[in-house]
């Protein structure tokens, strides 16, 4: 490990960890996942969950996690839906009627922010991950598109992630159909990789971007969206990435580690040096 990376190590105070690939697969938990939780409790380190990932609410993913076996309260959780509506506060701070495509979770997380969900007169249009998409549906919303108001998609993902033998179209998939359709793209994309993301993260728990590092499986979403935060960006072999494509990345990972228990043993000995 680099000497530089290894003070950054000492200086955090906060693990932002993304799910799929990263605490668990298909739904079950790694082994390694509550060892790991239980060692940051030790080490006195805090941490979120935070996925691109806006089919759940935060408070279903906290009920998922607490069936899977470990205790979180919702506010742990960070989706899309967060980081979509930390943009609207920074750069829309003026919007209150919006227009949704997209899950009851990603409605229950707008409304939980303050928003009003709407299909009459809204001020905004916001496109997130439609598992009950309808063509009544993407038809209003191509409508809302065309009317020129700002229109925010929550992530960039082209598909969702699934061992299952099918094809899962996500938010960026939808976003290409309407590109077609209405000749506009989002004017913005909140979720992963947008440092936008942490901002949240960073003002609940009064923290600095040095104080934070990010664990992911993907170099092209968590390790991106760290480094362009100044976070540290934590790569875990788990998942998509392995260590030749890091090796290859025109944006290295800050710090590689096999899984979460070679980060719990180099987070324990910078701590305790
Ligand atoms: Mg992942």
């Amino acid at each position: 490990m680099k000497k530089n990376t290894h003070q950054r190590l000492r200086q955090v105070q906060h693990l932002v960890l993304d799910m799929d690939g990263t605490i668990y697969l298909d739904g079950i938990l790694f082994e390694t996942t509550r060892p790991f939780l239980r060692s940051l409790e030790e080490l006195g380190l805090g941490h979120t969950f935070l996925t691109n990932n806006n089919s759940r609410s935060r408070a279903d993913y906290a009920r998922h996690l607490q069936r899977l076996g470990w205790e979180v309260k919702p506010t742990s959780v960070f989706t899309s839906a967060h980081g979509t509506l930390e943009y609207l506060a920074a750069h829309l701070p003026g919007i209150r009627r919006i227009f949704v495509l997209g899950m009851p979770g990603l409605v229950e997380d707008f409304e939980q922010g303050g928003l009003i969900v709407t299909d009459q007169q809204p001020e905004a249009v916001i496109v997130g991950f439609d598992r009950h998409l309808t063509y009544d549906r993407l038809c209003q919303t191509a409508y809302w598109i065309e009317q020129g108001i700002p229109y925010l998609a929550t992530h960039p993902d082209a598909v969702c992630p699934t061992q299952q033998p099918t094809v899962l179209p996500d938010c960026g998939a939808i976003c290409a159909l309407l590109e077609v359709a209405t000749g506009r793209r989002p004017d913005a994309v909140p979720g992963k990789p947008s440092p936008e993301m942490l901002a949240g993260v960073m003002r609940q728990n009064d923290l600095q971007a040095d104080q934070l590092a990010m664990v992911g499986d993907r170099i092209y979403t968590d390790v991106k969206m760290a480094l362009l935060a100044g976070a540290l960006g934590v790569l875990t072999l788990t998942g998509e990435a392995t260590a030749q494509d890091a090796a290859e990345s025109m944006m290295p990972p800050d710090l590689i580690v096999e899984d979460l228990a070679d980060l719990a043993g180099q987070l324990t000995a910078a701590k305790r040096e």
